[in-house]
């Protein structure tokens, strides 16, 4: 699934086409790609005609001004891509949505398994909208240690799990907090509240590191290719990751073999070496 690293890449492809141009038309070609507005017909009727002022990013969603005080919102879901590509040329398989623009492109979002989505939400109703409850941007808005330490404090939960839960942290997805916990030595199954102020501070420390190293190699491209850069290329921080998808390979480290573990219900990967 794309996590920020993916979805920042996407978003930075998508800025010079998209921000300051207007919507000629937007066409969804499966219904459920606009699921997330009470009637899928308002993301049509709210952006055919406006403009799109800024493209911007919370967490795993693009986030953009659109005129007339409306709030466009872009997921990938577990498999969705961008592409950019001119008027008239072919269409691949799963493309699901459809915005052309007023300088003759279209941005097309092709997502097999359907669980990405566009929404066109009003002021009114962001706060029930999927963005609405989200915590801090993991890039842009890394809370202190002391407040992370908080809402650690006492907490059974995993730290992995925790990680993952958008509204502690806006972001992170399964490949980046392993990569984030290895980073920074500390096993994914801790107890939050067992961490001490110098682990707090050395995962904290390790948030934005990992990040924009996945950001400067454009993301992670698994396998399945599910996600791939609008241009087509793969994202090359795979052959970087320290421990995702790595099980049975030796820690870049220590030399110790990569495990696999599942936790809350996730492959998690990990050194037990070099993490406590
Ligand atoms: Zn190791």
């Amino acid at each position: 699934m794309p996590e920020l690293p993916e979805v920042e890449t996407t978003r930075r492809s998508l800025v010079p086409v998209m921000e300051g141009r207007r919507f000629e038309s937007v066409a969804i070609r499966r219904p459920r790609m606009a699921r997330r507005n009470v009637r899928p017909v308002d993301v049509v009727d709210r952006l055919e005609g406006r403009r799109l002022d800024r493209l911007g990013r919370i967490g795993k969603f693009m986030v953009g001004d659109v005129e007339g005080d409306i709030t466009l919102i872009l997921h990938l879901g577990m498999s969705g891509k961008f592409q950019i590509k001119d008027i008239g040329e072919p269409e691949d398989m799963h493309t699901n949505v459809v915005f052309t623009t007023d300088a003759g492109q279209e941005i097309r979002l092709v997502d097999p398994r359907t669980f990405g989505f566009v929404a066109a939400h009003t002021p009114e109703e962001l706060e029930f909208s999927s963005i609405g409850s989200l915590g801090p941007d993991a890039l842009e808005a890394l809370p202190p240690v002391a407040s992370m330490g908080k809402v650690m404090a006492g907490r059974k939960v995993a730290i992995k799990t925790l990680l993952l839960d958008q509204r502690f942290l806006a972001g992170l997805g399964n490949i980046y907090a392993d990569e984030v916990l290895s980073r920074a030595g500390i096993r994914g199954d801790r107890e939050s509240g067992s961490l001490t102020v110098d682990e707090v501070r050395a995962i904290r420390a390790a948030i934005g590191p990992v990040l924009r190293a996945g950001l400067k190699h454009g993301g992670t491209s698994l396998d399945d290719l599910a996600y791939l850069l609008p241009d087509g290329r793969a994202g090359q921080f795979t052959s970087r990751l320290r421990v995702y998808g790595r099980e049975g390979e030796h820690c870049r480290t220590c030399g110790t073999l990569i495990k696999r573990t599942v936790l809350g219900g996730r492959s998690s990967f990990w050194c037990e070496t070099c993490q406590v």
